[in-house]
Protein backbone atom coordinates (compact mmCIF):
# COMPACT_ATOMS: atom_id res chain seq x y z
CA UNK A 1 0.00 0.00 0.00
CA UNK A 2 3.10 2.25 0.61
CA UNK A 3 4.79 1.56 -2.31
CA UNK A 4 1.38 2.70 -4.31
CA UNK A 5 1.09 5.61 -2.28
CA UNK A 6 4.39 6.92 -3.22
CA UNK A 7 3.71 6.25 -6.86
CA UNK A 8 0.09 7.56 -6.94
CA UNK A 9 2.18 11.16 -5.36
CA UNK A 10 5.09 10.67 -8.26
CA UNK A 11 2.44 10.73 -10.84
CA UNK A 12 -0.08 13.22 -8.60
CA UNK A 13 3.54 15.50 -8.80
CA UNK A 14 4.01 14.57 -12.82
CA UNK A 15 0.32 16.03 -13.37
CA UNK A 16 0.63 18.92 -11.48
CA UNK A 17 3.97 19.79 -13.31
CA UNK A 18 2.35 19.14 -16.74
CA UNK A 19 -0.08 21.33 -15.79
CA UNK A 20 1.46 24.46 -14.51
CA UNK A 21 3.99 23.82 -17.69
CA UNK A 22 1.29 24.33 -20.30
CA UNK A 23 -0.40 27.27 -18.45
CA UNK A 24 2.53 29.11 -18.21
CA UNK A 25 2.69 28.62 -21.88
CA UNK A 26 -0.76 29.71 -22.48
CA UNK A 27 0.20 32.63 -20.16
CA UNK A 28 3.04 33.62 -22.45
CA UNK A 29 1.72 32.92 -25.67
CA UNK A 30 -1.38 35.70 -24.21
CA UNK A 31 1.17 38.04 -23.26
CA UNK A 32 2.91 37.93 -27.10
CA UNK A 33 -0.24 37.94 -28.44
CA UNK A 34 -1.34 41.26 -26.77
CA UNK A 35 1.96 42.61 -27.79
CA UNK A 36 1.54 41.58 -31.32
CA UNK A 37 -1.94 42.71 -31.58
CA UNK A 38 -3.19 38.74 -32.32
CA UNK A 39 -6.38 39.66 -30.84
CA UNK A 40 -9.25 40.31 -32.70
CA UNK A 41 -13.40 41.65 -32.40
CA UNK A 42 -15.94 39.60 -33.69
CA UNK A 43 -19.42 41.43 -33.80
CA UNK A 44 -22.66 39.55 -33.90
CA UNK A 45 -25.93 41.57 -34.60
CA UNK A 46 -28.78 41.76 -31.83
CA UNK A 47 -32.09 42.65 -33.16
CA UNK A 48 -35.23 43.64 -32.09
CA UNK A 49 -38.32 40.79 -32.57
CA UNK A 50 -40.87 43.17 -33.26
CA UNK A 51 -39.09 45.86 -36.00
CA UNK A 52 -36.89 42.87 -37.17
CA UNK A 53 -34.05 45.55 -37.28
CA UNK A 54 -31.13 45.71 -35.75
CA UNK A 55 -30.80 46.92 -32.29
CA UNK A 56 -26.86 46.36 -31.23
CA UNK A 57 -23.83 44.12 -31.87
CA UNK A 58 -22.42 42.31 -29.15
CA UNK A 59 -18.77 42.21 -29.27
CA UNK A 60 -16.74 38.76 -29.16
CA UNK A 61 -12.76 38.34 -28.39
CA UNK A 62 -11.01 36.11 -30.77
CA UNK A 63 -7.38 35.10 -30.90
CA UNK A 64 -5.82 34.55 -34.04
CA UNK A 65 -2.86 32.30 -33.40
CA UNK A 66 0.70 32.27 -34.81
CA UNK A 67 -0.25 29.57 -37.50
CA UNK A 68 -3.66 31.67 -38.19
CA UNK A 69 -5.84 29.97 -36.70
CA UNK A 70 -8.66 31.58 -34.24
CA UNK A 71 -8.70 30.09 -30.84
CA UNK A 72 -11.89 30.72 -28.91
CA UNK A 73 -12.57 32.71 -25.90
CA UNK A 74 -13.97 29.67 -24.28
CA UNK A 75 -10.33 27.92 -24.24
CA UNK A 76 -8.32 31.65 -22.85
CA UNK A 77 -10.16 33.34 -20.38
CA UNK A 78 -10.48 31.04 -18.05
CA UNK A 79 -6.61 31.01 -17.99
CA UNK A 80 -6.77 34.35 -18.45
CA UNK A 81 -8.77 35.43 -15.73
CA UNK A 82 -6.76 32.73 -13.22
CA UNK A 83 -3.35 34.98 -14.76
CA UNK A 84 -4.56 38.55 -14.61
CA UNK A 85 -4.06 39.12 -17.42
CA UNK A 86 -7.69 39.55 -18.20
CA UNK A 87 -7.22 42.93 -17.05
CA UNK A 88 -5.13 44.34 -19.85
CA UNK A 89 -6.77 42.01 -22.35
CA UNK A 90 -10.27 43.19 -21.21
CA UNK A 91 -9.63 46.64 -21.20
CA UNK A 92 -7.85 46.52 -24.75
CA UNK A 93 -10.88 44.63 -25.93
CA UNK A 94 -13.41 47.73 -24.49
CA UNK A 95 -11.13 50.48 -25.99
CA UNK A 96 -11.01 48.98 -29.67
CA UNK A 97 -14.53 48.23 -29.27
CA UNK A 98 -15.39 51.69 -28.21
CA UNK A 99 -13.35 53.10 -31.26
CA UNK A 100 -14.38 51.04 -33.66
CA UNK A 101 -18.36 51.51 -32.82
CA UNK A 102 -17.73 55.53 -32.58
CA UNK A 103 -16.13 55.54 -36.12
CA UNK A 104 -19.41 53.41 -37.91
CA UNK A 105 -22.06 55.54 -40.16
CA UNK A 106 -25.13 53.59 -37.66
CA UNK A 107 -25.04 55.04 -34.42
CA UNK A 108 -25.67 51.07 -32.98
CA UNK A 109 -25.21 49.81 -29.43
CA UNK A 110 -22.26 47.59 -28.68
CA UNK A 111 -22.08 45.03 -25.80
CA UNK A 112 -19.28 43.81 -24.36
CA UNK A 113 -18.32 41.05 -22.17
CA UNK A 114 -17.41 41.82 -18.79
CA UNK A 115 -15.15 38.61 -16.64
CA UNK A 116 -15.55 38.64 -12.26
CA UNK A 117 -12.35 39.73 -11.99
CA UNK A 118 -12.45 43.15 -13.87
CA UNK A 119 -15.06 43.98 -12.19
CA UNK A 120 -13.61 43.43 -8.37
CA UNK A 121 -9.79 44.41 -9.67
CA UNK A 122 -9.61 47.85 -11.27
CA UNK A 123 -11.56 50.86 -10.80
CA UNK A 124 -13.70 50.17 -14.09
CA UNK A 125 -15.67 53.66 -13.69
CA UNK A 126 -12.94 55.80 -14.09
CA UNK A 127 -11.96 53.22 -16.52
CA UNK A 128 -14.59 53.00 -18.75
CA UNK A 129 -15.08 57.12 -18.54
CA UNK A 130 -11.89 57.71 -19.51
CA UNK A 131 -11.98 55.23 -22.91
CA UNK A 132 -15.61 57.14 -23.56
CA UNK A 133 -13.90 60.61 -23.48
CA UNK A 134 -10.57 59.23 -25.25
CA UNK A 135 -13.05 57.47 -28.11
CA UNK A 136 -15.96 59.93 -27.96
CA UNK A 137 -18.33 56.83 -27.86
CA UNK A 138 -21.42 58.16 -26.36
CA UNK A 139 -22.21 55.99 -23.29
CA UNK A 140 -25.46 55.54 -24.50
CA UNK A 141 -24.14 53.00 -27.60
CA UNK A 142 -22.07 51.30 -24.49
CA UNK A 143 -23.62 48.04 -22.90
CA UNK A 144 -21.84 45.93 -20.62
CA UNK A 145 -22.62 42.23 -19.78
CA UNK A 146 -21.84 40.79 -16.76
CA UNK A 147 -22.65 36.93 -15.64
CA UNK A 148 -23.87 36.57 -11.96
CA UNK A 149 -20.94 34.34 -10.91
CA UNK A 150 -19.68 38.84 -10.90
CA UNK A 151 -22.22 39.75 -8.38
CA UNK A 152 -21.87 36.61 -5.74
CA UNK A 153 -18.32 36.81 -4.65
CA UNK A 154 -19.69 40.68 -3.58
CA UNK A 155 -22.48 41.90 -4.40
CA UNK A 156 -22.22 45.33 -2.42
CA UNK A 157 -19.34 46.34 -3.79
CA UNK A 158 -20.32 44.92 -7.05
CA UNK A 159 -23.70 46.98 -7.25
CA UNK A 160 -21.89 49.58 -5.72
CA UNK A 161 -19.81 49.37 -9.03
CA UNK A 162 -22.29 48.71 -11.63
CA UNK A 163 -24.25 51.46 -10.44
CA UNK A 164 -21.47 54.26 -10.56
CA UNK A 165 -21.38 52.48 -14.32
CA UNK A 166 -24.78 53.23 -14.76
CA UNK A 167 -24.17 57.19 -13.87
CA UNK A 168 -21.53 57.24 -16.67
CA UNK A 169 -24.80 56.77 -19.01
CA UNK A 170 -24.13 53.15 -20.29
CA UNK A 171 -26.27 50.01 -19.48
CA UNK A 172 -25.94 47.05 -17.85
CA UNK A 173 -27.52 43.72 -18.98
CA UNK A 174 -27.32 40.51 -16.98
CA UNK A 175 -26.06 37.90 -19.15
CA UNK A 176 -25.97 33.82 -18.77
CA UNK A 177 -29.78 34.32 -17.68
CA UNK A 178 -30.48 31.25 -15.61
CA UNK A 179 -27.52 29.47 -15.50
CA UNK A 180 -26.61 30.45 -12.47
CA UNK A 181 -27.68 29.21 -8.44
CA UNK A 182 -28.91 33.01 -7.55
CA UNK A 183 -30.28 34.52 -10.99
CA UNK A 184 -33.19 35.55 -9.05
CA UNK A 185 -31.53 37.36 -6.13
CA UNK A 186 -28.89 38.96 -8.73
CA UNK A 187 -32.25 40.66 -10.72
CA UNK A 188 -33.64 42.25 -6.90
CA UNK A 189 -29.77 43.02 -5.61
CA UNK A 190 -29.47 45.41 -8.86
CA UNK A 191 -31.87 47.19 -11.80
CA UNK A 192 -30.70 45.43 -14.93
CA UNK A 193 -31.21 47.10 -18.13
CA UNK A 194 -31.66 43.98 -19.71
CA UNK A 195 -32.03 40.21 -19.42
CA UNK A 196 -30.07 38.00 -21.82
CA UNK A 197 -31.57 34.39 -21.20
CA UNK A 198 -28.75 31.77 -21.75
CA UNK A 199 -28.31 29.88 -25.17
CA UNK A 200 -29.00 26.24 -23.22
CA UNK A 201 -32.72 27.30 -22.92
CA UNK A 202 -33.17 27.57 -26.58
CA UNK A 203 -31.26 24.14 -27.42
CA UNK A 204 -33.44 22.26 -25.15
CA UNK A 205 -36.25 24.17 -26.85
CA UNK A 206 -35.58 21.73 -29.75
CA UNK A 207 -36.16 19.03 -27.25
CA UNK A 208 -39.61 17.54 -26.16
CA UNK A 209 -39.12 18.61 -22.63
CA UNK A 210 -42.03 20.68 -21.95
CA UNK A 211 -40.37 22.32 -18.77
CA UNK A 212 -37.82 24.71 -21.44
CA UNK A 213 -40.57 26.22 -22.79
CA UNK A 214 -42.07 26.40 -19.47
CA UNK A 215 -39.14 27.77 -18.27
CA UNK A 216 -38.52 30.64 -21.34
CA UNK A 217 -41.94 31.38 -20.58
CA UNK A 218 -41.43 32.47 -16.84
CA UNK A 219 -38.16 34.16 -17.71
CA UNK A 220 -40.22 36.64 -20.05
CA UNK A 221 -42.98 36.84 -17.50
CA UNK A 222 -40.65 38.45 -14.71
CA UNK A 223 -38.89 40.34 -17.12
CA UNK A 224 -42.20 42.01 -18.15
CA UNK A 225 -43.09 42.40 -13.94
CA UNK A 226 -39.66 43.95 -13.72
CA UNK A 227 -39.98 45.67 -16.83
CA UNK A 228 -36.72 44.73 -18.17
CA UNK A 229 -36.53 43.78 -21.59
CA UNK A 230 -35.51 40.22 -22.60
CA UNK A 231 -33.08 39.00 -24.96
CA UNK A 232 -32.63 35.57 -26.37
CA UNK A 233 -29.24 34.31 -27.13
CA UNK A 234 -28.64 31.23 -29.32
CA UNK A 235 -31.81 31.61 -31.66
CA UNK A 236 -30.71 29.26 -34.78
CA UNK A 237 -34.03 28.20 -36.44
CA UNK A 238 -37.15 30.02 -37.34
CA UNK A 239 -39.34 27.51 -34.95
CA UNK A 240 -37.31 28.91 -31.80
CA UNK A 241 -38.03 32.68 -33.31
CA UNK A 242 -41.82 32.09 -33.57
CA UNK A 243 -41.93 30.89 -30.20
CA UNK A 244 -40.17 33.77 -29.04
CA UNK A 245 -42.20 35.88 -30.91
CA UNK A 246 -45.29 34.45 -29.82
CA UNK A 247 -43.81 34.41 -26.25
CA UNK A 248 -43.76 38.26 -26.00
CA UNK A 249 -39.55 37.96 -26.44
CA UNK A 250 -37.80 41.45 -26.67
CA UNK A 251 -34.96 41.15 -28.80
CA UNK A 252 -32.74 37.94 -30.38
CA UNK A 253 -29.45 37.23 -31.34
CA UNK A 254 -27.92 34.05 -33.28
CA UNK A 255 -26.89 31.97 -35.97
CA UNK A 256 -30.12 32.35 -37.50
CA UNK A 257 -29.74 36.25 -38.06
CA UNK A 258 -25.65 36.30 -38.00
CA UNK A 259 -22.79 34.53 -36.92
CA UNK A 260 -20.39 36.69 -35.23
CA UNK A 261 -18.08 38.26 -37.50
CA UNK A 262 -15.44 40.74 -38.70
CA UNK A 263 -16.65 44.25 -38.42
CA UNK A 264 -16.72 44.88 -41.89
CA UNK A 265 -19.03 41.62 -42.77
CA UNK A 266 -21.08 42.13 -39.66
CA UNK A 267 -22.04 45.85 -40.42
CA UNK A 268 -22.94 45.24 -44.35
CA UNK A 269 -25.94 43.09 -43.63
CA UNK A 270 -28.32 46.59 -43.83
CA UNK A 271 -30.89 47.11 -41.26
CA UNK A 272 -33.07 44.48 -41.51
CA UNK A 273 -31.80 41.25 -40.08
CA UNK A 274 -34.87 39.43 -39.32
CA UNK A 275 -36.55 38.16 -42.85
CA UNK A 276 -39.97 39.06 -42.92
P1 LIG B 1 -21.40 34.47 -24.18
O1 LIG B 1 -21.26 35.82 -23.58
O2 LIG B 1 -22.54 33.64 -23.70
O3 LIG B 1 -21.46 34.70 -25.76
C1 LIG B 1 -22.30 33.97 -26.64
C2 LIG B 1 -21.56 32.82 -27.28
O4 LIG B 1 -22.50 32.06 -28.05
C3 LIG B 1 -20.49 33.24 -28.27
O5 LIG B 1 -19.45 32.27 -28.21
C4 LIG B 1 -21.22 33.17 -29.61
O6 LIG B 1 -20.35 33.01 -30.71
C5 LIG B 1 -22.07 31.97 -29.39
N1 LIG B 1 -23.28 31.96 -30.22
C6 LIG B 1 -24.01 33.02 -30.61
N2 LIG B 1 -25.10 32.64 -31.32
C7 LIG B 1 -25.05 31.30 -31.38
C8 LIG B 1 -25.92 30.30 -31.99
O7 LIG B 1 -26.94 30.60 -32.60
N3 LIG B 1 -25.53 29.02 -31.83
C9 LIG B 1 -24.41 28.65 -31.17
N4 LIG B 1 -24.12 27.36 -31.09
N5 LIG B 1 -23.59 29.56 -30.57
C10 LIG B 1 -23.90 30.86 -30.69
P2 LIG B 1 -17.93 32.69 -28.22
O8 LIG B 1 -17.74 33.85 -29.16
O9 LIG B 1 -17.12 31.46 -28.45
O10 LIG B 1 -17.69 33.22 -26.78
C11 LIG B 1 -17.79 32.34 -25.69
C12 LIG B 1 -17.77 33.07 -24.37
O11 LIG B 1 -16.52 33.71 -24.17
C13 LIG B 1 -18.81 34.18 -24.29
O12 LIG B 1 -20.07 33.61 -23.97
C14 LIG B 1 -18.23 35.04 -23.19
O13 LIG B 1 -18.57 34.53 -21.92
C15 LIG B 1 -16.74 34.86 -23.40
N6 LIG B 1 -16.18 36.04 -24.08
C16 LIG B 1 -16.16 36.34 -25.41
N7 LIG B 1 -15.56 37.53 -25.63
C17 LIG B 1 -15.22 38.02 -24.41
C18 LIG B 1 -14.56 39.22 -23.96
O14 LIG B 1 -14.19 40.13 -24.73
N8 LIG B 1 -14.36 39.35 -22.61
C19 LIG B 1 -14.77 38.38 -21.73
N9 LIG B 1 -14.52 38.58 -20.40
N10 LIG B 1 -15.39 37.26 -22.11
C20 LIG B 1 -15.61 37.07 -23.43
CA1 LIG C 1 -22.28 37.73 -23.49
CA1 LIG D 1 -24.42 32.53 -22.81
CA1 LIG E 1 -20.83 33.77 -20.74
Amino acid sequence: AKASLTQDVCFYEADMDQAVRARRRVTQALREALEREQFELHYQVQASVETGKATGYEVLLRWKNDEGRYISPVDFIPVAEETGLILPIGEWVLRQACRQAAAWAEPHRIAVNLSPVQLSHVDLPRLVHQILIETGLSPSRLELEITETAMITDMERTTHVLRQLKALGVTVAMDDFGTGYSSLSTLKAFPFDKIKLDRSFMLELDGAAPQSRAIIRAVLTIGESLSIPVLAEGVETAEQLAFLRAQGCNEVQGYLLGRPQPEADALSHGAAVIPA
